[in-house]
């Protein structure tokens, strides 16, 4: 290898592992794995894959929910040069089976409650030759039941169990492996600029530069200690989280999956110094009854990133944690975060729209603001936000075209429409796509449209964000059908809940005689959302 080439983060944790074996890496309720202990297992992980036949290149998926074993997995795979593939835990068995083809997985690590009631359906569809299921109490953790209540999964046949393959590879190891910083350490799954999901190819060279200049801005180190509020499956908990404690060596604390009474329990046990989540995590945790000021005493560094946040909520959440809630932002295709609020500084509120900005640029990332031509606008003017960085991917897993209208000349359209001011501060104006944004999962209209036009008796439909006051936005569908009465709006809910996951489905689906459109016959979603500032939002669910 080129000595001058960057390292990959796996030579980092390698590193790490010779010189302090015994600090803390990952902290599950009581389970303490140290650094050597996390190397060993994902050796024994590795070698157990690699007798499955898998090797540089391939794709092997994790759907699991917050736990050692996914960071172990993840470790496994880079070991082997494969490739590691986050699975949202939410999705349903369509929405997972289309993740599979797409990518082409060969190996799917999966949470066994997950297996039994949503993969075992669909690995049939899909070029997966071997599940491995993990449970979530293994590692020898005590049962927390607000999490981890639904224990009893019959072991499947033809499947190998996780703890199995660890205890029956214990003491081996694969073959050393060093990826190059060009080699895709992982495709993460967005909704990207247009409808289907798109893998975003994440090189190892994107990972370890993305991770070091985060490191460098929240000063994450070997003294941190780091809380998993955000899911590992995304690229903020990935690459804010995750690859940050690699890094640093320093100890991450997982907690399952988002439950405010758990999470507020691991905070109290373990005194992370560092999180970062969308701002309704915090929301929840603030919440929960018994929440006091001294609950956020230890933290050094609280991020809030993904969805917007208003100045008076980051008022009112510096008043009830004594933090400051520093603003981020970023995206999958950029490996996470271009955008972070130093310490210590007071973000700016933007004149004209009163947003509150998110951030300034990560050391190597520079922005330019472009009208619809691609010409550069002056600071102060509201245009779409260009960026390049290092954390830039080079493309969409098998999707030239899609990548040409996102990527071009190394640079990423955003699709943001926002104004940067003359210090460099970013404020985001709106988004060019339609894309819902509910607390930070991105939704795509048509996919729920789709959901809704399966019903036979759907004749059109259109999905709109709605302005909700918990989640920022919340999914709204208006339909209408080809035989008024036909169907009404609860079966109808019933209809698309079997098919997206819950935070795609509709918080309200409104049955209407005819959709507005234009005169070349399109819906008009934008009438339908400007109907929406009017209508109340009520939760089927
Ligand atoms: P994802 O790829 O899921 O991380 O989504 C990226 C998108 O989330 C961006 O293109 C923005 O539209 C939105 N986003 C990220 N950070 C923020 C933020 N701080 N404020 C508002 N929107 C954000």
């Amino acid at each position: 290898m080129n000595t001058a080439e960057p390292p990959t983060t796996l030579r980092v944790f390698r590193e790490n592992s010779r010189r302090y074996p015994d600090r803390p890496q990952l902290i599950y309720f009581d389970t303490i794995l140290t650094v050597r202990q996390v190397d060993e297992l994902s050796d024994a992980l590795a070698a157990a894959l690699a007798a499955e036949g898998v090797g540089p290149g391939d794709r092997v998926a994790a759907f699991m929910q917050n736990m050692p074993h996914y960071v172990l997995t993840l470790l496994a795979v880079w070991k082997l040069g494969a490739i590691l593939v986050p699975v949202n835990p939410m999705l349903r068995a369509a929405e997972l089976e289309h993740h599979l083809n797409d990518c082409g997985a060969v190996v799917l690590v999966a949470l066994d409650t997950l297996w039994r009631d949503v993969a075992r359906d669909v690995v049939a569809a899909t070029a997966v030759r071997r599940v491995i299921t993990a449970r979530g109490c293994g590692m020898q953790t005590r049962n927390d039941e607000r999490v981890l209540a639904d224990r009893t999964v019959e072991p499947a046949t033809g499947v190998l169990e996780f703890e199995t393959l660890l205890a029956r590879y214990r003491g081996r190891a694969p073959r050393p492996h060093e990826p190059s910083p060009e080699d895709v350490a992982f495709l993460c799954y967005t909704s990207g600029t247009t409808g289907a999901p798109k893998g975003a190819m994440c090189s190892h060279r994107n990972v370890i530069s993305v991770g070091r200049a985060t490191c460098a801005v929240t000063a994450v180190g070997p003294h941190s200690t780091v809380l998993a509020l955000a899911p590992l499956f995304h690229i903020t908990g990935l690459m804010v989280q995750l690859v940050p404690a690699l890094i640093s060596c320093c100890p991450l604390v997982l907690s399952f999956r988002f439950h405010p009474g758990v999470m507020l329990d691991s905070i109290r046990e373990h005194r992370p110094t560092f999180a970062v989540g969308p701002v309704t995590a915090y929301i929840g945790l603030l919440q929960n009854p018994g929440f006091t000021l001294s609950d956020f005493a230890a933290f050094d560094r609280v991020y809030s990133g993904g969805a917007p946040i208003s100045p008076a909520t980051a008022r009112s959440f510096e008043e009830r944690t004594g933090q400051q809630l520093l603003g981020a932002y970023g995206m999958t295709e950029a490996t996470a975060a271009t955008h972070l609020t130093p310490k210590g500084m007071r973000s700016p509120v933007d004149p004209t729209t009163g947003a509150l900005a998110v951030g300034l640029p990560t050391p190597g990332t520079s922005v330019r603001i472009v009208d619809d031509d691609g010409n550069e606008l002056p600071a102060g003017t509201a245009g779409e936000v260009v960026l390049s960085s290092p954390g830039v991917v080079s493309g969409y897993w098998n999707r030239p075209d899609a990548t040409a209208a996102t990527i071009r000349d190394g640079l990423l359209y955003s699709g943001d429409i926002g104004v940067v001011d003359e210090d460099g501060w970013l404020f985001l104006v709106d988004r060019k796509k339609d894309l819902i944004n509910c607390s930070g999962f991105k939704v795509w209209p048509r996919e729920v449209e789709d959901a809704l036009y399966e019903h036979p008796a759907v004749l059109e439909a259109a999905v709109v964000g709605a302005p909700d006051r918990y989640r920022g936005e919340t999914v709204k569908a208006f339909v209408s059908l080809k035989k008024p009465g036909s169907v009404d709006s609860a079966e109808l809910a019933a209809f698309v809940r079997e098919r997206l996951a819950a935070y795609k489905r509709p918080s309200e689906i409104q049955i209407l005689g005819s959709l507005p459109k234009t005169s070349s016959g399109k819906i008009l979603r934008r009438a339908l959302r400007d109907s929406t500032t009017s209508l109340p939002t009520a939760a089927l669910d």
